[in-house]
């Protein structure tokens, strides 16, 4: 048995971490001062101010100051190197590589997520695309790489990091580790794939 192989024990256990920072952030949602709001409050205890769900529908197409791609798209402060930008979207590298290669496809448009998108995007969504292989090939990956040497997609709500539609551009995906293969892992219940995505629109 190869050793270095990881285990299912240990695929799991990644899985589970993710699962439970994403059940962590869905807490922050539910609770307000340690009191469950779908519980009947102690005497004595506020009501909690109502801002629990702003609907990802909602959010669409507005910049909320706090989001740091909307940020990356407007005056940059952070002073991130953009690789490619446009008048409808931007590519510059994850903080975070997964690879040699690790590009952030990003609308100017604040979408949520890959999930709020609509048929109206679906030019987007084909620009996106060819926006990463740009820059893929810009940036020096492999010209003869095979499409099964670049990992594509988008986080499925509610698991994704940043609330700001953005197609991860990865290559080549032998350099991705443990974490990352669960991370980016095509078509499961957090990573979606470019298809997936234009297959609802
Ligand atoms: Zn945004
Ligand atoms: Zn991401």
């Amino acid at each position: 048995m190869n050793e270095d192989a990881p285990t299912d024990d240990m695929k799991w256990c990644v899985v589970l971490t993710v699962l439970c920072a994403n059940v962590l952030r869905l807490q922050n949602v539910v609770f307000r001062g340690g009191h469950c709001v779908t519980c009947p409050r102690p005497e004595g205890v506020p009501a909690p101010r109502r801002r629990l769900s702003v609907s990802a529908h909602t959010m669409a197409g507005k910049s909320p100051s706090s989001c740091v791609f909307c940020q990356i798209c407007g005056d940059n402060p952070s002073g991130t190197e953009l690789l490619l930008a446009t008048d409808e979207l931007v590519v510059f590298r994850d903080i975070k590589p997964a690879a040699k290669h690790h590009y952030l496809v990003v609308s100017r448009e604040h979408i949520p997520d890959a999930r709020a998108m609509t048929a109206a995007h679906k030019p987007l969504l084909e620009r996106m695309l060819a926006a990463g292989d740009r820059v893929l090939r810009e940036q020096g990956a492999d010209p003869s790489a095979s499409a099964s040497d670049v990992r594509l997609g988008f986080h499925w709500p509610p698991f994704h990091s940043v609330s700001h539609l953005h197609l991860h551009v990865i290559a080549p995906t032998a350099d991705m580790g443990l974490i990352a293969r669960v991370i980016f892992k095509p078509n499961s219940w957090w990573f979606v794939s470019p298809e997936y995505v234009m297959s609802r629109l």
